[in-house]
């Protein structure tokens, strides 16, 4: 996903689990026939700890992604993996912003904007997630959240050459309630026209605007027909064989 254009999807998959899962899953998508990268780009994001693991033996038309990294430069942060050390084990993407660090470890828009800047200045591309919960969008304040959360990195980022946005409604994630392909063409729309008007007609056509949610086999396809759908950010499917059908909905 190096944010090129075109019509390249984008499929991630947040491990977790053992070691032997872990191998199992990589054995399963790497047996898996999928399209060619030029058509579909897989990102694989284990936790951190499964990250040699999972780059040592993962197929090599698949990427490796963090699911996070440090705001900046790494020093005495006990606990926290920097955006070097990730450099260093030859991970080219992480994840930045998912809506578990930001509401349950309560990193804010500002946070998660320094993060993604960070990131991306030490090489790293970057899958920045956005997306609002349930109250805010029955408080009709959808796409205020996702601007404001958007605004945050635009205002620190002025290469988008490296970044991917992953909309992401909280009320969707993990809750088997998926957004309708039109919900999730309306913000993706949104999203774009946002781009547009505050950073750049270029960056807003370039940048892949990815949905994730309850993503699975059976919904793929209809959200994946989307316009402005340009792949997915998966995690409870992606640990079934079902992903490669996923990957498959780009074809
Ligand atoms: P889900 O998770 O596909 O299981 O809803 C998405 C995510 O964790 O971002």
């Amino acid at each position: 996903m190096s944010g090129a254009g075109g019509s390249c999807g984008s499929r991630n998959l947040i491990f977790n689990g053992t070691t032997e899962e872990v191998k199992k899953i990589v054995n399963t998508l790497n047996e898996g026939k999928v399209p060619s990268q030029d058509v579909v780009e897989v990102v694989i994001s284990p936790p951190f700890v499964f990250l040699p693991l999972v780059k040592g033996s993962l197929r090599p038309d698949f990427h490796v992604a963090a699911q996070n990294c440090w705001v900046k430069k790494g020093g005495a942060f006990t606990g926290e993996v920097s955006a070097e050390m990730l450099v260093n084990l030859g991970i080219p993407w992480v994840i930045l912003g998912h809506s578990e660090r930001r509401l349950l470890l309560g990193e804010s828009n500002g946070f998660v904007g320094d993060k993604v800047a960070y990131a991306l200045s030490q090489g790293i591309k970057v899958i920045a997630c956005v997306g609002e919960t349930l109250e805010q969008r029955e408080a009709g304040s959808t796409m205020d959240v996702v601007a404001a959360q958007t605004k945050a990195i635009a205002e620190r980022v002025s290469n988008w050459n490296d970044v991917v946005v992953a909309y992401e409604p909280v009320w969707a994630i993990g809750t088997g309630k998926v957004a309708t392909p039109t919900q999730a063409q309306e913000v993706h729309f949104e999203l774009r026209k946002w781009l547009e008007k505050n950073v750049s007609p270029q960056v807003a056509a370039s940048t892949r605007i990815i949905y994730g949610g309850s993503v699975s086999g059976a919904n793929c396809k209809e959200l994946a027909a989307q316009p402005d759908v340009d792949g997915f950010l998966v995690g409870g499917a992606s640990l079934k064989p079902e992903f490669i059908d996923i990957i498959k909905s780009a074809e």
